[in-house]
């Protein structure tokens, strides 16, 4: 049995619906160890020079690495990549939560979608088997009613599911990949990427750890290790209590927040849309990705005129600024309630 990893891809055809197996040598592993390294590796060997974004011939891949699936905080994201059509060259990006972990054991480390489909379609993977479905009548909703409605329709409410809103349905340049409803694959357009390819999801199942890994005792230890000490550092601590908000404050005070259109660096209402507002006032709950016990990721529910769905998560400190400071939007109900939209609609923020 092999360690760290399954030793198998899957390399999905949307253009001739053909799913297939393929084995992958220890030396490829070993060289380019997974994620990112992994993406470029298999775009950059693959992808002639001058390829259209956003037309068959672009490769999309989702690939995790061979410590997803550790018991190890902050190792279990899951890489999209493809060439770019926001920046024409290569494009990755990852998430967090638990897409990666259900993937791999799921029994493939990395998934390479190749071609377009006629209509839409998306990617169902269990336990080492997969098939590529009609998703026709996915095709307009939002990222929640998508991830919903495959739930449903294959009878696994513990399915995860990775998904385009319309925003990739429309090839918009900006639009990402959502997992689950709040983890985003943000930037490079990966988005517009599936919806060249009518692919409106992955859903994954896996309920068992089909590989082991070379060491598990030492890795347990590194995991009791983390569980035991990260309250000892003021940043780890910050970081759970604020989680990536936590950053306004600071950087407003330190001149360096984006504020108006980039014509400022400190926000008058930086308080407002501060991480300790965040807390007092919308914050429902925190939750984590896989085996982190920082759990920094906020789920809020804003007021009225703003309400919002706490299954949309919560903004992070990018989507506060972006839409808060570099605006002079001093109401976190109302940037919360933006990044419902994006949320929804599949847009990076
Ligand atoms: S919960 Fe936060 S700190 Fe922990 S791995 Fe996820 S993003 Fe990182």
């Amino acid at each position: 049995m092999p360690t760290g990893f399954n030793g198998r891809w899957l390399r999905v055809n949307l253009s001739t619906e053909e799913v297939r197996v393929e084995t992958v040598p220890e030396e490829v592993y070993r060289a380019y160890l997974g994620g990112r390294g992994i993406c470029a590796y298999i775009l950059f060997r693959e992808l002639r020079p001058g390829v259209d974004p956003l037309g068959s011939e672009n490769k999309l891949v989702f690939a995790t690495s061979v410590v997803t699936g550790a018991p190890v905080p902050g190792v279990n994201r899951v890489s999209v990549a493809a060439k770019s059509p926001l920046t024409g060259t290569y494009g990755e990006a990852e998430a967090g939560g638990f897409f990666a972990v259900e993937m791999k054991f799921s029994g493939f480390d990395v998934i390479v979608f190749e071609g377009a489909a006629r209509r839409p379609v998306y990617l169902w993977v269990k336990d080492g088997r997969a098939e590529l479905r009609d998703a026709s009548h996915l095709w307009g909703l939002t990222t929640k009613e998508t991830a919903e409605a495959i739930r449903r329709e294959l009878g696994e409410p513990l399915a995860r599911v990775a998904c385009i809103g319309s925003a990739g349905e429309r090839l918009v340049r900006f639009a990402n990949v959502i997992f689950d409803n709040r983890y985003a694959a943000g930037r490079g357009g990966l988005g517009a990427v599936m919806g060249s390819k009518k692919l409106k999801a992955v859903a994954i199942r896996g309920m068992r750890r089909p590989f082991e890994f070379h060491d598990p005792r030492r890795l347990a230890e590194i995991a009791r290790w983390y569980a035991e000490s990260w309250r000892r550092y003021p940043g780890a601590v910050s970081r759970s209590t604020y989680g990536t908000p936590e950053l306004v404050t600071p950087l407003s005070r330190d001149g360096t927040l984006p504020t108006l259109n980039f014509r400022g660096g400190s926000f008058e209402g930086a308080d407002a849309i501060s991480g300790e507002t965040l807390n007092r006032t919308i914050l429902v709950s925190r939750e984590g990705c896989f085996a982190c016990p920082l759990r920094c990721k906020a789920v809020v529910k804003a007021r009225p005129p703003y309400e919002t769905d706490p299954a949309y998560g919560g903004p992070e400190y990018e989507t506060i600024a972006s839409f808060g400071s570099l605006c002079g939007v001093g109401d976190l109900n109302a940037i919360a309630y933006a990044n419902q939209v994006c949320n929804a609609y599949g847009v990076d923020t």
